[in-house]
């Protein structure tokens, strides 16, 4: 029997709880000073003790892991803890989905590069002297929008570039990211793509509660002025959202069409969960302007199922246990390797 695995935080528990309703062994990869959040959870059948999440690429921890024939299941903090580059180079362990186009999320040229080939025009992107209009600047890294800020001129935005440099937080202009301010309400579709029957699914919506820029409307605008808040993008949690029934056919669209992108230029593909990030705008229409090619923590909001999953599954069927249904269903069709990279 296969074992699911993962690493102690994002969505884990998520995760493993689908997994055990599905009748898989679970595995966690856990932080020595996280035990006892995670011993908590009965569902958890096995640890895997470790100081440091880069330690998942050490030999003795991956040969640990393929003992129990793990699939581990790539979230967030396998990105950011791990990095892309050990994920592709040194990670022996086979993981649920393509491990190739988590360098496309990481990597904003080549971001932008599949969005653009699955027709999501991203607000455009801007040079230092062409900033006219309310921007958005964002550093790099898949940080959760930390340490972004707004400018509306070149001016404002070469003082705020020289004291990041003077920070050391960035070596040069180049790394910063200038894109246009969108206004509108932030929407997050969460997908399931599954290969084995060719078939897209809109398991969830949600929305992120980010401080402070959730929290900067809560005073009113004489104290905002005097106060000059920071505006920053870190994520707290989500919010469930269900959309207007006459969108829902345009964000399946949006879905199809990415992966089909993905198909042609990320092979195999988009395979499993992901998820397409953007905004509302007055005139309606949606503007995309970022995509994870990987389970996100909004879909935490689920674990009993969404109204969207309600509709297509008679039982609970959280992001988590959706993976894990199509691990099942792939051990017994004997197409496994359809689904692990
Ligand atoms: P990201 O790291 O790109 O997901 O962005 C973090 C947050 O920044 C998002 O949840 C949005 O609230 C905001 N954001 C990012 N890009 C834009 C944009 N072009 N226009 C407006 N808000 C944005």
């Amino acid at each position: 029997m296969k074992t699911i695995a993962t690493l102690g935080s994002h969505c884990a528990l998520q995760l493993l709880k689908g997994a055990r309703d599905e009748g898989l062994r679970t595995l966690l990869v856990c932080l020595k000073k996280r035990a006892n959040l995670y011993r908590r959870f009965r569902f958890i059948e096995k640890y895997v003790f470790v100081d440091r999440f880069d330690e998942v690429v050490k030999t003795d921890i991956q040969e640990e892991l393929m003992r129990e024939e793990s699939i581990l299941i790539p979230h967030g903090t396998l990105i950011s803890e791990v990095g892309v580059d050990l994920v592709e180079k040194n990670l022996k362990v086979p993981i649920f989905g393509n491990r190739w186009i988590l360098r496309w999320e990481a990597d904003r040229v080549l971001k932008e590069k599949l969005m653009r080939e699955a027709g999501l025009e991203a607000p455009s992107q801007l040079k230092p002297d062409e900033i006219d209009r309310l921007c958005i600047v964002k550093l790099p890294g898949a940080a959760g929008g930390r340490g972004y800020f707004l400018v509306s001129s070149s001016e404002e935005f070469n003082r705020a570039a020289e004291r990041l440099m003077a920070a050391g937080l960035i070596k040069s202009v180049d790394e910063l990211y200038i894109q246009e301010y969108c206004v509108g309400v932030p929407v997050y579709f969460q997908y399931f793509y599954s290969p084995l029957e060719d078939r897209l699914e809109l398991l969830g919506i949600d929305r992120r509660y980010e401080t402070t820029v959730d929290s900067i409307g809560r005073i009113p605008a004489k104290y905002q002025l005097e106060s000059d808040i920071p505006l920053t993008y870190i994520v707290v949690g989500n919010i469930p959202l269900v959309l207007r029934e006459s969108l829902l056919d345009e964000a399946y669209r949006i879905g199809e069409a990415f992966v089909e992108a993905s198909k042609k230029h990320v092979p195999p593909g988009m395979i499993g969960p992901f998820c397409i990030e953007g905004v509302y705008t007055e005139s309606g229409s949606f503007v995309p302007f970022e995509f994870s090619a990987r389970i996100v923590a909004g879909t935490n909001l689920y674990i009993d199922g969404s109204p969207y999953s309600k509709l297509l599954y008679d039982e609970p069927m959280s992001m988590g246990r959706r993976i894990a249904r199509e691990i099942r269903l792939g051990v017994e069709r004997g197409e496994l390797d359809k689904l692990l990279t």
